[in-house]
Parts: C-alpha cells; sequence; structure tokens
C-alpha cells in the first residue's frame, strides 16, 4: 500500500486507505514529557511543502525523495502544497497523488495547494474547485510573484492598506485552512522599504484580520523563511500575539523548495517561546481534514 492521500479521494479516481493510526501512533504521551512542549508540533508537522511540481522546487524534490527526508526528521504529518497559480494545471496534483500511491510511507501525508491572492478581486483558485484539495493554503503576498498587480500608491500607509486588503479577502475564504507567511515580502513594494509599510499596519487592522481568519476556522502560518527585518519580525510578533489572544490557531510550515529546507519549521520559535505559546495553539491537520 502506498502513501494515504486524501486528495484521490476528492478526485473519486482511487480508493485509498489510510494508515493504520495503530501502526503509526501519534505519540501524544510523549509531548508531554519534552522538555519545551511548545516545539513539538513544529517538530512533527509540516503543512507547507514544495515538490518540482511547483516552478519554484528544485528537481530533487520529487515526492518520494521529499517523504523519505521527513522520514529521517522523525515527522509525523505532511501536507504537500504546490502552486496554485492561475495558469497552473489541475491535473498536476493528480500526478502527485499517483506518485504517492507508489510510495510506502508511514507518514500521513496529504495532497494540498498554496493559491494565491493577487488583487482585492481575483483569486487563483476558483470557489468551484477548492474542494479538490485535502489543505488549502492561500497566500495574500505573492506579490513579488505577480508584480502587475501591485498597485501604483504614493504613500507607505496606501500600500499598506493594499496588502491588508489582500489579507482580509484571503481570511474571508471560507474553503482556505490556512494563510501562508502573512505579510512577508513587503521589501518589494515600492522605494520605502519594509519597515514604512509594516509599521503602518495599526493593531486595530490585525485584530480585524485575526477575527476574520477565526471566524472562517482559517490558522496563520508563522515563519521567519522569506524576511529577517527587523520590521518584519517586530510586526510577526505583534500579529502573532493578537491571533493567540483571538484564539486563531497558528501553523508550522517550512514552504520548503529543496530537500535541504524540508522540516525546518521553527523559525519563529524564540519568540513563540516567550509568547508561550504551546502545542494547543497550533492547528492539527489531521482534525481539519477529519472535518471536512
Ligand atoms: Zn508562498
Ligand atoms: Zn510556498
Amino acid at each position: 500500500m502506498g502513501a494515504e492521500c486524501n486528495l484521490i479521494r476528492h478526485f473519486g479516481k482511487v480508493q485509498t486507505v489510510r494508515a493504520n493510526s495503530a501502526q503509526y501512533p501519534c505519540k501524544k504521551e510523549s509531548f508531554v514529557s519534552l522538555v519545551v512542549p511548545a516545539t513539538t508540533i513544529l517538530e512533527t508537522q509540516d503543512t507547507h511543502v514544495h515538490t518540482f511540481r511547483s516552478s519554484c522546487g528544485l528537481p530533487e524534490c520529487t515526492p518520494k525523495a521529499v517523504l523519505e527526508r521527513f522520514q529521517q526528521l522523525h515527522f509525523q504529518v505532511v501536507c504537500i502544497t504546490d502552486h496554485r497559480h492561475l495558469d497552473t494545471d489541475p491535473a498536476l496534483f493528480q500526478e502527485t497523488c499517483a506518485d504517492l500511491l507508489e510510495i510506502e510511507t508511514p507518514l500521513d501525508v496529504y495532497v494540498g495547494c498554496e493559491a494565491e491572492v493577487l488583487s482585492p478581486e481575483l483569486v487563483s483558485l476558483p470557489d468551484s474547485e477548492a474542494d479538490m484539495y485535502d489543505v488549502i493554503l492561500l497566500a495574500a503576498s505573492h506579490y513579488h510573484v505577480f508584480n502587475r498587480y501591485v498597485p501604483r500608491v504614493s504613500t507607505p500607509r496606501q500600500m499598506a492598506e493594499w496588502v491588508l486588503a489582500l489579507h482580509r479577502r484571503a481570511a474571508s475564504k471560507p474553503w482556505a485552512d490556512i494563510i501562508p507567511h502573512p505579510f512577508s515580502f513587503t521589501e518589494t513594494l515600492g522605494p520605502w522599504g519594509d519597515a514604512a509599510i509594516l509599521e503602518s499596519i495599526r493593531d486595530d487592522e490585525l485584530v480585524e484580520l485575526a477575527d476574520m481568519a477565526k471566524s472562517n476556522s482559517i490558522a496563520i502560518e508563522f515563519r521567519l523563511g522569506h524576511a529577517l527585518s527587523p520590521a518584519y519580525r517586530e510586526l510577526l510578533l505583534r500579529f502573532t500575539k493578537i491571533c493567540v489572544r483571538r484564539g486563531v490557531l497558528l501553523s508550522s510550515g517550512s514552504d520548503a523548495h529543496s530537500l535541504d529546507a524540508v522540516g525546518i519549521t521553527r523559525t519563529f520559535l524564540v519568540p513563540m517561546r516567550t509568547l508561550g505559546i504551546q502545542n494547543k495553539h497550533f492547528v492539527d491537520i489531521r482534525t481539519v481534514v477529519r472535518n471536512r
């Protein structure tokens, strides 16, 4: 039997059998005994991984190689989330499912996608196709990829309002499960640098965004993978605090595009520790899929 793949169930092509949970236990008890329990879900669940089927994914990232790497790292849950751009052929995701059926693995593997909000009016994944996927990441900060949608504005505050509008659009989609890397790449938006844009975003605007995400059961991915500027770190810290306070779940994703990056989910660990974040603050993607 190959890897489980709920996407296949949604496509209705092949009936697969989920891995036996007794054979591959979640080891929840062992969480309790760890010195730093807040790290544990970050060490066992990666909800954001690309393969070579993303144009930006390295050729080495075959599903087999990716899953072998996760096994070496003792992960338990993996979401393969290749890009779903406007022009992506959905058959790509079926190809991944077909690959997975040939792979023996003890991991819980889900096939999702990373769709994107390109403008407040334009989302790359049609509503009618959302139920194809086990898990959907909906990015609101891919403007570095599709910069023709970036508006010409004259102040960093105006740009911040557009950035917020994209994020609110992502948080308004009931089929979205996770908003990955919020507010990343703002340094690519105009001549001001990211600090001028990010520092103009007010807490009440972050609260509004968090509440929208919460009302649609959307988790937020926190990672420092794309930018390490003090302004970005500060914004993420503010937003993490607000999400935790408003009951929005956090997500643990590496956004790996190479085998080296697979499973690197802990880049925001130190700030998370200072906030007292524990496993209960993270989305358990198995529960999300089960409740679909
Ligand atoms: Zn992304
Ligand atoms: Zn990604």
